[in-house]
């Protein structure tokens, strides 16, 4: 069964500020960040995250939608694992592609220098599949990563993977003081 907990796009601006626990560890938020979500829409109708364990105002999203939204999220609280865990990947990142790339032009330019080496050919390849794999941590570090969120197939919810009970408790009660918005 998925366990994604649905928050509606509707109430996200009311409701994230007042919840401090992250999505994933539960832990007090350490951060608030910005970042953007994308829905992808599915080809086939069904949708098995909008399942029993969502809010009432999620279930009504439509099931059916093609075009790509993008879903603005402001403020989500992050806890110091989630930062660090953030912060960790980025660096890998740039290990990866700023080291790569130097051991490419660092090897260039010795052959440029010393003439034709075969040993210089280990330093190039290193640094093309360094540059080449930066890609990999640097997903990782993305923030629908770490938080584990991703948008509906309409966009008309923003679903968390695993959601932690704090982090659903706080949203829970947060969406039940809302005043209702009529439709
Ligand atoms: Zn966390």
């Amino acid at each position: 069964m998925d366990t994604s907990f649905a928050l509606p796009v509707s109430a996200l601006d009311a409701v994230l500020p007042q919840v401090d626990r992250c999505a994933r560890h539960g832990l007090p938020s350490a951060r608030r960040v910005d970042f953007a979500l994308q829905s992808r829409p599915k080809l086939t109708g069904s949708n098995p995250a909008l399942g029993g364990n969502v809010l009432a105002t999620a279930g009504r999203v439509a099931e059916h939608a093609e075009k790509v939204r993008v879903t603005r999220i402001a403020g989500w609280p992050l806890c110091d694992r989630c930062v660090r865990t953030r912060r960790w990947w980025l660096l890998i990142a740039s290990v990866c592609f700023w080291g790569g790339l130097a051991l490419l032009i660092g090897a260039i330019v010795a052959r440029i220098v010393a003439g034709q080496s075969a040993v210089l050919g280990i330093p190039m390849i290193g640094g093309i599949v360094l540059a080449i794999a930066a890609p990999a941590p640097f997903v990782l570090a993305s923030l629908p990563r770490i938080t584990r969120a991703r948008t509906s197939d309409d966009g008309g919810a923003v679903l968390v993977r695993d959601a932690h009970p704090e982090f659903a408790t706080q949203v829970r009660s947060t969406v039940d003081r809302l005043p209702q918005h009529p439709g």
